[in-house]
C-alpha cells in the first residue's frame, strides 16, 4: 500500500519484532479494545473493584453497561467508542490499560500477531507499515525505522 522497503530487521537495529510465544510483539495501538464489548464474570468485577478501592455496586454503577448486565456476569462500559479503561499516552502512539493487573481473562489471553486484523489496523494507522503475504513489514524506510526505535523504547518502559 505505502511503496517502500520490506525488511524484518532493518540494518543497525538490533531487535526482533516477534518473541518466541508470538509472531509480534504488542505495539499498544490499542485497537483490540476499540473493537470488542468485555464481558467479565463476578470474580474479575470483584478484583477489579478491590484494586480501583470503590464499593462493588458503585463500581458496577460506573464501569459496566447496565444493558448487559447478567447474574454474574457484566459487560465494560465503553467511553467515546472504546473501552472505558483504555488510555491514550499523550505525545505518543502508545496506549495503555488503566486496570493492566487486574483485567479480565478475555484480555490477558488475547495476543497480538501479523494475521490479526486489529494489528494490522494499528500498523496502518500509527505507522503506515503494512503486513507483506509473506508476512513481513511493509513500508517506507523511515517508517520503519521509526517503528522498531518505538519498540525498543517499550522495552524499557513498564508494562502497560
Ligand atoms: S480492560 Fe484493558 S485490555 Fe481490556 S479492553 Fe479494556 S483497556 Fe483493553
Ligand atoms: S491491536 Fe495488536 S498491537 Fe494493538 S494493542 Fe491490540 S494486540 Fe497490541
Amino acid at each position: 500500500m505505502f511503496g517502500g522497503t520490506s525488511l524484518n530487521l532493518p540494518p543497525g537495529i538490533p531487535y526482533g519484532f516477534g518473541s518466541e510465544e508470538h509472531d509480534m510483539v504488542c505495539f499498544r495501538c490499542g485497537e483490540c479494545c476499540i473493537k470488542y464489548h468485555v464481558r467479565l464474570n463476578l470474580v474479575e468485577a470483584r478484583r477489579i473493584a478491590d484494586e480501583l478501592g470503590l464499593a462493588f455496586n458503585d463500581w458496577l454503577g460506573r464501569y459496566t453497561d447496565k444493558e448487559w448486565q447478567r447474574d454474574e456476569s457484566f459487560v465494560l462500559r465503553w467511553r467515546n467508542g472504546e473501552c472505558i479503561f483504555l488510555e491514550r499516552v499523550k505525545g505518543s502512539n502508545k496506549t495503555r490499560c488503566l486496570i493492566h493487573e487486574v483485567k479480565p481473562e478475555v484480555c490477558k489471553i488475547w495476543t497480538p500477531s501479523l494475521n490479526r486484523r486489529e494489528c494490522q489496523r494499528g500498523l496502518v494507522m500509527y505507522w503506515r507499515l503494512t503486513v507483506s503475504p509473506f508476512e513481513e513489514l511493509e513500508g517506507r524506510k523511515e517508517n520503519l525505522r521509526d517503528f522498531y526505535s518505538f519498540l525498543k523504547s517499550l522495552e524499557f518502559s513498564k508494562n502497560p
